[in-house]
């Protein structure tokens, strides 16, 4: 515990020193990709270079988009909420994401859902970055996700969000969750610490469990307003 202690201080000094390098990483990124465009215009070669350098300035963009999150774990603002809605809002955004990669969604709410207490925006950013896994992880077109929510206790309830993706292997499921690990071409490796930290800034709790070639199960667990 001392260990992960040390850990969570660090992330949070890297949180500042991240946030605050962001911004002044933005501007001049921003100029650069003004220029990129301008010279993509002048032959077929500069065009395709061009495409190249655009998305990996993307790239960078998400990637400090990203940072900037765990910069301010801070602005929160809590509200009593019905984790349906978000749940559903959040679905809609990765609807024809889904119908494109021919991937099921079924949502399934279980017994009375108490109202919980959170902030909004950052519980969808969990549901995108956990459903934006879920998609990652199949294997080609096709597969299921399932979310489910139902209570636990008369204040705790459980949002399961299960995939039959790839899974992951044991010896990745230890290194998950570290700042930028990452298996993925084009990940972060920032989206589940991300997803971690506001779970936990919300009181509860985030577990992962997995089967390789079966799929991925993301469990949270959230206080509830009785
Ligand atoms: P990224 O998606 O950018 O790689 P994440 O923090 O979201 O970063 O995830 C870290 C790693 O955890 C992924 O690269 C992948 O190996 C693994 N992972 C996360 N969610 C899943 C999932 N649903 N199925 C399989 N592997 C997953
Ligand atoms: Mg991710």
């Amino acid at each position: 515990t001392e260990e992960k202690l040390v850990n969570t201080e660090k992330l949070s000094t890297l949180g500042q020193i991240a946030a605050g390098l962001a911004h002044e990483i933005r501007n001049p990124l921003a100029v650069i990709s003004g220029y990129i465009q301008i010279i993509g215009k002048d032959n077929e070669r500069n065009s395709r270079y061009s495409k190249v350098m655009l998305s990996e300035l993307n790239r960078i963009d998400l990637i400090i988009s990203e940072l900037l999150f765990l910069g301010k774990p801070q602005a929160v603002h809590f509200q009593r909420i019905d984790i349906r809605n978000i749940i559903k809002e959040v679905t809609i955004l990765f609807e024809s994401q889904l119908q494109q990669q021919g991937v099921q969604c079924v949502t399934e709410f279980q017994g009375e859902i108490p109202d919980c207490y959170l902030d909004p925006n950052q519980l969808k950013q969990v549901f995108v970055n956990t459903i934006k896994n879920a998609i990652e992880a199949m294997p080609s077109n096709g597969g299921t996700i399932s979310i489910q929510v139902s209570p636990i206790t008369h204040d705790e309830l459980i949002i399961s969000i299960k995939d039959t993706g790839v899974g992951i292997p044991e010896k990745v499921l230890e290194k998950i969750g570290n700042p930028f690990f990452t298996t993925k071409e084009e990940g972060t490796g920032l989206g589940l610490l991300v997803t971690k930290q506001i779970i936990e800034s919300h009181n509860g709790q985030l577990n992962i469990k997995s089967e390789e070639n079966k799929g991925t199960t993301i469990e949270i667990l959230l206080p509830t307003i009785d």
